[in-house]
């Protein structure tokens, strides 16, 4: 055996570990990434908005290491490979008990049956085909509108139907519009990752979150390990010491500020400083090859 105690590593990607944000990387951060999810120990988890195509897109475009699981469409699926799942021969697949668990919420019904539901409503407007799931319901919304008296009229629809949905509301400054996600409401990335340590038998102590933006605060103001990475906003840095203050977590929060291995403490390097912080002997595990002890500081 390799020695090492499990260890559950659960990582965002855009902005995370994807860097794709002002700052920069250290050449060195994804390699060493890469070589701590090499060993057997490891258990990687990407966590993601994206759907299942664009999270394998990712890893291809910006050679990211292989997860073992991926929870995608914020929280509503959890994919495994076979053996895991209902799939054969090693492709991705719906990981079966994520869904029998969020399902009931929605009373019966999926994602056909709220767009019927809402589909005399003008104000909000689907978006495409492959930011839907079968529990999750997206819609692009003016920013001009009313957004209390429309999050009322869709909860008073949906609570008529006996369906326990949560509505997350979010900005595309882009696109300068409002972006809705209609969820059953157990779903979410932190419920995806408790459950996933609960059915593998993991230690909560070693596993650990990564994440940069106001959609990772849950989890990483949660009793799970979370850090940070750098180059996150100081925002979002400043509200996730709040929420672990006011929840008296502070002791799994690491914000990562550079230095470790020399490298910057952005996006693969932020994530490798918080886990050495949370499980110092995983240090060992992210030299690079032919490394010597003396580069190691
Ligand atoms: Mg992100």
């Amino acid at each position: 055996m390799s020695g090492l105690e499990p260890v559950l590593l659960c990582c965002d990607l855009d902005r995370t570990l994807i860097p794709t944000g002002q700052a920069e990387e250290s050449p060195d951060a994804r390699a060493r990434l890469a070589h701590l999810c090499a060993h057997p120990a490891v258990r990687l988890v990407f966590v993601s908005g994206r759907d299942l195509r664009r999270v394998l897109d990712c890893i291809q475009e910006w050679s990211l290491p292989e997860p073992d699981f991926i929870i995608g469409d914020v929280g509503t699926t959890i994919y495994a490979r076979g053996g895991q799942a209902a799939s054969v021969g090693g492709e991705w697949a719906h990981w079966p008990a994520w869904t029998n668990e969020i399902a009931p919420d929605w009373h019966g019904l999926a994602h056909d049956d709220i767009t019927h539901l809402f589909s005399d409503i003008t104000a909000i407007r689907p978006q495409e085909a492959n930011k839907q799931g079968t529990f999750k319901a997206s819609y692009y919304v003016e920013r001009s509108i009313n957004q209390h008296v429309l999050d009322a009229e869709l909860h008073g629809r949906l609570w008529q139907q006996g369906a326990d949905a949560r509505l997350v509301w979010s900005i595309d400054e882009t696109a300068n519009l409002l972006l809705l996600d209609v969820l059953p409401s157990s779903a979410s990335q932190l419920h995806a990752m408790e459950f996933l340590i609960q059915h593998l038998s993991f230690d909560e102590r070693r596993a650990l979150f990564a994440g940069d933006s106001d959609n990772d605060l849950q989890a990483l103001a949660s009793h799970i390990n979370g850090v940070l990475v750098a180059n996150a906003e100081p925002s979002v840095k400043e509200r996730a010491r709040q929420l672990v203050e006011a929840g008296a977590l502070e002791d799994t929060l690491y914000v990562a500020r550079g230095g470790f291995f020399g490298m910057n403490g952005n996006y693969a390097a932020g994530v490798l400083e918080g886990v050495v912080h949370f499980m110092p002997e995983m240090r060992e595990y992210m030299r690079l090859e032919n490394e010597s002890d003396d580069r190691v500081t």
